[in-house]
């Protein structure tokens, strides 16, 4: 292991970034579970990138057939994008019908917000404060910590609204928000920039995925639209039935937005990407801007994203999601009977999580505490992760097959967990 890290060190850089005090080095996946080099395995409750389950073999013999026939640039015909696109479009609302195919989520933002600038003429862009929305110049600037101290940056052009947070801002129906983004986009306006967007994820999975009723983000949509900018919902976590009630998140909040961002489970770990948008953006987008991508919608990848479609409806895994989702939050609801530490549960169809609080009362976040459950998890065989702004949330989104055994194998390796780890200790 050390010689890994240290070759990673050398040949990738300082500060890539690897999970947990002690790294896991993967060589196999199968389903919810992954294998290390010594043969240990791990029940996997964190990964949305291999969204129909590791090395799900619908996906993998697609790849292989049509990289058997065909790959190449995406200048030719091919009707693999096609297909694709009428398929992909026809889980969106009226008149979200045309797509842009890229590789990244990242590269998808980065198209939405300059599709808002085309639309509107305008540059202010109004984003939360504990999000990520991907790694280009333009959109690694919207996030609030980690923001680059190089390049040519959003300064001017960006307001950070608060994010949600069920547990210690009361907002039932929305309005607190939305309040919030009116005063983002006066302050745009008045500075003469002007407001082109407000961009969210719609279950704000990295804040902490916030219990909200359905239809929550309507104020915010209507503040934007009376504004003339575009709703931009990134979809790249949030997307594909993860939701359990909904195919998209966006649905589930009411709202139809103007561009909708996808990625990471789009191909279930094959580099395809994308953005679903009206017919009349696409085209202010397309005469404004020349694009071309090489990679984005060819053959392999349309034939990779459209097994994952296939195996979601085939094998119901929306229906999985929202089934197992309540029996996450109810498992989790008995521990927080248990353990002080726990303040709050949260869940949204396939990612649930519990918030550790030092008190109940302050709801001081047990940050630290936070990480050494995910470290002790780690060691019993259970990947999952921490989020939200005082990364103090278990961050637990497994992949979609994920089933009532994996479940109680996850709950009951937390019970032991909290039972020897005292949260002042
Ligand atoms: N948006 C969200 C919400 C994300 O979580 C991520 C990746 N973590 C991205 C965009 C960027 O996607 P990619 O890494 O594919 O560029």
């Amino acid at each position: 292991m050390p010689d890994l890290l240290s070759r990673r060190r050398a040949l990738l850089g300082p500060n890539v970034s690897t999970f947990y005090d002690d790294p896991i080095h993967v060589v196999r996946g199968e389903g919810v579970w992954l294998w290390d080099e010594e043969g240990n395995k791990y029940l996997d409750c964190y990964n949305n990138v291999p969204h129909v389950g590791h090395c799900n073999p619908r996906v993998v013999s697609a790849i292989c057939a049509q990289a058997g026939v065909l790959n190449t640039h995406t200048r030719y015909l091919h009707e693999g994008i096609l297909d694709y696109v009428e398929r992909l479009t026809s889980t969106f609302a009226d008149p979200l019908g045309t797509a842009i195919l890229t590789c990244t989520g990242s590269e998808a933002n980065d198209i939405a917000l300059r599709m808002a600038e085309a639309m509107t003429g305008k540059r202010g862009i109004v984003a939360t404060d504990a999000t990520y929305h991907g790694n280009t110049t333009l959109v690694s600037h919207l996030s609030k910590s980690n923001v680059p101290e190089v390049g040519f940056g959003l300064g001017k052009y960006l307001r950070h609204v608060e994010a949600p947070d069920s547990y210690r801002i009361a907002d039932p129906d929305g309005r607190h928000f939305a309040a919030r983004v009116q005063e983002a986009i006066d302050d745009l306006e008045a500075s003469g920039i002007g407001f082109a967007a407000l961009i969210v994820c719609p279950l704000f999975l990295n804040e902490g995925f916030p219990a909200q009723a359905e239809g929550w983000l309507r104020p915010a949509a209507e503040a934007v639209r009376r504004a003339g900018g575009l709703l931009i919902c990134d979809e790249v976590q949030s997307g594909f039935g993860r939701c359990g009630s909904h195919f998209w998140a966006h649905q589930k909040q009411g709202v139809v937005p103007d561009v909708v961002t996808l990625g990471k489970p789009m191909g279930n770990g094959h580099p395809v990407a994308g953005l679903v948008t009206t017919p009349e953006i696409m085209a202010r987008f397309r005469s404004s801007f020349r694009y071309f991508n090489t990679f984005g919608g060819n053959p392999v990848s349309c034939a990779a994203a459209m097994a994952v479609l296939e195996e979601l409806e085939e094998k119901n895994l929306q229906a999985n999601a929202a089934r197992i989702g309540k029996l996450a939050a109810e498992r989790l609801t008995e521990l927080a009977g248990k353990y002080e530490v726990i303040g709050d549960v949260r869940q949204s169809g396939m990612v649930f999580g519990a918030e550790f609080v030092l008190d109940r009362d302050t709801k001081e976040p047990a940050s630290a505490y936070t990480d050494r459950v995910v470290n002790a998890m780690r060691h019993r065989g259970i990947i999952l992760s921490k989020l939200g702004r005082h990364k103090n949330m278990l961050k637990i989104r497994p992949p979609m097959p994920f089933a009532e055994e994996h479940l109680h194998l996850l709950i009951d390796t937390l019970d032991s967990v909290l039972a020897e780890m005292p949260a002042r200790a």
